[in-house]
């Protein structure tokens, strides 16, 4: 088959591979789609260690059942799949617990951290465990199946977060992740959207996205402002979708007494804390960690037609330029969203 291979760092070479084998417990899927996660652009040069080449990346994919393992029993050839980055074994204390994204031993699809080596979907076949596969609705396009993996993740901070009807809510960083927090939070009940970006184009895709108010983050008075918003108490939820020293201090800053922050970004590994506002306001901090059974409500809220992602897909390129695309992503010469390859 034909692949996307990391080679070496900062090296795609798109060429001829074996075909995956697959397990009695896997499905062998002929990909449709596969997006490019940031995850992949920030592994290709090394500085994450998280894709040690060589290696086939992508974890944001769709396609076609074409083999069966003889373990197999719901799926068969032909049905139209998605599936879980994470491949989680069964037998697992959290994932008996109901904890499945936190399962020891877990593998991501399209990673190579040195622990382990799983190759991802930038080919014309993976194997997939059939514990991990959903579904595609009728209705629902591939490209629009490969993007269920990033609602996903915004979808479960949500989740994770408590929210209430009415809560008023905070999004520090509009990017892709940030922008489908904001569309979920819309239909989810929360009664006011505060959007905060460095960046005003962001801002715009902010307010298209449904959020009622939209700051830059440079603002100086901006807990002030957001004060304003919410009766002078400060928002009952924030969520952080970058993972950097300031954009964290913001999510706690603009918090009420109280209040609950979820961090979904992770880009650093420390930042600044502020210790004694988040111990004198009796404030949460909540990790959230990928995703946890939300792809079959999103593909729900796609098929519905409750939830859009069209306006996030930039590009949809074939796979053969993947290298093309991986470095204009890698440079940030343009705004780019999504880019989708397709095999
Ligand atoms: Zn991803």
């Amino acid at each position: 088959m034909k692949a996307l291979v990391l080679e070496e760092y900062n090296k795609l070479v798109y060429k001829d591979v074996p075909d995956p084998v697959i397990n009695d417990n896997e499905v062998l899927v002929k990909v449709m789609a596969c997006g490019i996660c940031g995850s992949d652009v920030h592994g290709m040069d090394g500085s994450t260690g998280r894709r040690i080449p060589p290696m086939i990346m992508g974890h944001e994919a769709s396609g076609v059942i074409v083999k069966t393992g003889k373990d197999v029993t719901i799926w068969k050839s032909d049905d139209k799949v998605t599936f879980d980055s994470t491949v989680y074994p069964l037998n697992d204390w959290f994932t008996l617990e109901g904890l499945y994204n936190l399962s020891d031993n877990r593998e991501v699809l399209g990673v190579s951290p040195g622990t382990f080596k799983r190759d991802g979907a930038f080919a014309e076949y993976i194997a997939i465990p059939q514990h991990i596969l959903y579904k595609i609705p009728e209705g629902v396009t591939f490209e629009q199946a490969a993007m269920v993996e990033a609602v996903a993740v915004a979808l479960h901070s949500i989740n994770i977060s408590g929210l209430k009807t009415g809560d008023k809510c905070v999004v520090v960083g509009a990017g892709m992740i940030g922008v489908f927090i904001i569309k979920l939070l819309k239909i989810s009940g929360a009664s006011k959207i505060i959007a905060i970006d460095i960046n005003p184009k962001r801002l715009e895709q902010a307010k298209n996205a449904g959020a009622d108010h939209t700051f830059l983050s440079t603002r100086a008075n901006l807990a002030e402002e957001i004060s304003v918003l919410t009766y002078t108490r400060g928002a009952d939820l924030s969520f952080e979708a970058v993972g950097k020293s300031d954009s964290v201090n913001i999510a706690i800053e603009v918090l009420r007494k109280g209040g609950k922050t979820i961090l979904v970004g992770n880009v650093s590994t420390k930042v600044d804390f502020p210790l004694q506002k988040v111990v004198t306001r009796e404030l949460k901090v909540l990790g959230s960690c990928a995703i946890r059974g939300e792809y079959e409500v999103v593909l729900d809220l796609l098929k519905a037609g409750k939830i859009s992602v069209d306006d996030q897909i930039s590009v949809v390129a074939p796979l053969s330029e993947g290298a093309i695309w991986f470095n204009k992503l890698y440079k940030k010469e343009e705004e780019l969203n999504k880019v989708i390859l397709i095999p």
